[in-house]
């Protein structure tokens, strides 16, 4: 597991923006967000997930976090411009932005499979969040040290078989976020980074392999020490790295 020691009020006073955080790893990252202290934005189609979250969070005492239900398969440059525009208006600015949220597609050799489902895939999975970084980025640029985090694989480093779309996706989503870290490396305060979370016990994981015994994998609370150290003030002028959350 990454070695690293959040301490208590870590990400007090920051607005962190979560994608896919009504479940799996992105859940547990708003949750375990929201008790260090920050303002945690939920975004996510299911809004009775994200309601859970909120609740949970709610209940345990921690600081208090905001729902943004948002589909990105079908979310245009206008959403997410009010997206920003409705952050700056209730919370006056960003610090951290969690790209989380995927989708797995099939997993079919490239021979069979449907480009359909590829469009969707990489669309999810690596335009979305170009889009949403992009309309974000103007308010990341004035907070005082802004994180943004990108979510690859192990295939988004090597391809594997049948891992089609997803694979693809998560190479994009890297070049995104190396790209993205040489353009602000010298122009902003912004670090940006990639996080390969591992095998971690989620639906996700479950889909992409059904015969796995799910209790082999760590939780997704168990894994969120890389997050902390990314989106708090200790990793202050790192980017364009490439982190193991295991
Ligand atoms: P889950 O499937 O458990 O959660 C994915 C989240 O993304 C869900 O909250 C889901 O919402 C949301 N989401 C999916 N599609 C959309 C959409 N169109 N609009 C908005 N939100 C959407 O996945 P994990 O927690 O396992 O994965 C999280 C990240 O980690 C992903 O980027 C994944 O690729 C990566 N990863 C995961 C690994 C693992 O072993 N679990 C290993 C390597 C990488 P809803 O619940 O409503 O469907």
């Amino acid at each position: 597991m990454f070695d690293y020691t959040a301490p208590e009020q870590l990400l007090n006073d920051r607005v962190i923006l979560i994608t896919g955080a009504g479940d799996g790893i992105g859940r547990a990252a708003a949750i375990d967000t929201a008790r260090l202290g920050a303002t945690v934005i939920l975004l996510g189609r299911t809004l009775e997930k994200l309601e859970a979250v909120y609740d949970e969070i709610e209940n345990a005492g921690y600081a208090q976090a905001a729902i943004y239900p948002l589909d990105l398969r079908t979310a245009t440059d206008e959403d997410y411009i009010s997206l920003a525009q409705v952050i700056e208006d209730e919370f006056g600015g960003l610090d951290g932005l969690v790209h989380n949220a995927s989708i797995l597609g099939q997993r079919t050799p490239l021979s069979n499979y449907e480009s359909r489902t590829w469009n969707l895939v990489m669309h999810i999975n690596a335009t979305a969040p170009f889009m949403m970084t992009q309309a974000l980025l103007p308010l990341l640029e004035v907070s005082k040290d802004a994180s943004i985090i990108f979510t690859s694989s192990g295939v988004g480093a090597q391809g594997k078989a049948y891992w089609g779309a997803y694979s693809v996706s998560k190479f994009a989503t890297e070049g995104m976020a190396q790209v993205l870290a040489d353009e602000t490396e010298n122009t902003s305060k912004i670090r940006v980074n990639i996080v390969d979370p591992g095998a971690t016990r989620t639906s996700m994981r479950a889909q992409a392999y059904p015969g796995e015994n799910p209790l082999q994998n760590p939780l997704p609370k168990d894994i969120m020490p890389v997050y902390q150290y990314l989106l708090g003030p200790d990793s202050i002028g790192i980017t364009g790295q490439r982190f193991k959350a295991q």
